[in-house]
């Protein structure tokens, strides 16, 4: 029998079923807001999958005050930093970075009217977009092998020394000559469509670039074009080309890593990389008090003080317009 949703159901009813399946597949929080027009469901979104630095919260062996905090109340965990394409209208799903977290962010994506196998889906995802081969955003790409979902040419976007890396190291490697992935290169730079009414732009932002180079990307949709940056040196580092494709979007979802200095008692957090979130909001203010600009900040690390809910950080934030994203959120494009 042919499962395709298309296949034996007139297109009016497919398409309702798939509202429905939108309106119903989602994350809890997604499925609070209010009840969208069916042109806008069909539209594609980002759904955050998570929003912590490489270590994830609570972090890696470490007993802090936050991080305990986190591991007593389920509420204050934080899935390290990825997001999800999502394109309803061709019931594809895309990652953004392949986490640690990957088993659980699998399960947040929705449905999408995909049949329900009672086995292992070997197709969850129909293609990756790897910023860079540092462990928080590339490491989950093992799960794609023969010891778990052992998908089969599964598109994985990189740039060429990216993807280089993988073609050269077990065990990504692996993954490469058992054609579980399939390596499509992304030059920093050039557009390319990634699914119907979605495309994408690789930039290359300044990090410590040991294995790999590193991108953000631009995700234009229909609607609405997002900045993706979990992880990025200073704003000081930024070349103009990349500032440009900053200016370009109407959201970016920026690196958070740190509050501000002073925040790694006896470590210079300037000395680690990454913008400041004060600094963040004094180069970008002016634009989101404007109202040009939505700024979200993700890869947030154990030691930020914005992970407090009722800190004066927090609150700064909120009061200058700016917010952390949020596992569960959806951003339409
Ligand atoms: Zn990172
Ligand atoms: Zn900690
Ligand atoms: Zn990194």
């Amino acid at each position: 029998m042919d499962t395709r949703a298309g296949a034996t159901t007139p297109p009016a009813a497919a398409a309702v079923a798939l509202v429905v399946v939108v309106a119903f597949g989602c994350a809890p929080s997604a499925r609070l807001s209010a009840r969208p027009r069916a042109a806008a469901v069909l539209d594609p979104y980002l759904l955050v999958l998570g929003t912590a630095q490489d270590g994830g919260l609570p972090h890696a062996a470490c007993t802090c005050p936050r991080c305990d905090a986190a591991r007593l109340d389920p509420r204050r965990r934080r899935r390290i930093a990825s997001v999800a394409i999502i394109v309803p209208g061709t019931g594809h799903r895309f990652l953004v970075d392949a986490t640690p977290d990957l088993r659980e962010q699998l399960d947040l994506l929705p449905a999408l009217g995909r049949p329900v196998t009672g086995a292992v889906d070997r197709a969850p995802v129909d293609g990756i977009l790897l910023t860079h081969a540092h462990a928080g955003h590339y490491l989950g790409l093992a799960f794609f092998g023969f010891e778990a979902v052992h998908t089969s040419r599964l598109p994985v976007h990189a740039t060429p020394r990216m993807a280089a890396f993988l073609r050269a190291n077990a065990p990504w490697s692996r993954l490469v000559s058992r054609e579980e992935i399939v390596l499509d290169e992304m030059p920093a730079g050039l557009t390319f469509t990634l699914d119907a009414g979605v495309r994408v732009t690789p930039f290359t932002v300044p990090h410590r670039d040991e294995d790999s180079d590193t991108v953000g990307f631009m995700i234009a949709g229909p609607r609405h074009s997002i900045v993706y940056v979990p992880d990025t040196d200073t704003w000081a580092t930024w070349s103009v080309a990349a500032l440009e494709t900053l200016a370009a979007c109407d959201t970016a979802l920026i690196d958070g890593t740190f509050f501000a200095a002073g925040e790694l008692p006896g470590r210079d957090v300037r000395a680690i990389g990454h913008p400041l979130m004060v600094e963040t909001m004094d180069r970008l203010g002016e634009d989101v008090r404007a109202g040009r600009l939505r700024v979200l900040f993700t890869h947030l690390n154990h030691s930020n003080h914005a992970l407090d809910p009722d800190g004066p950080e927090r609150r700064a934030i909120r009061e200058r317009g700016f917010d952390l994203a949020k596992e569960g959120q959806r951003l339409p494009l």
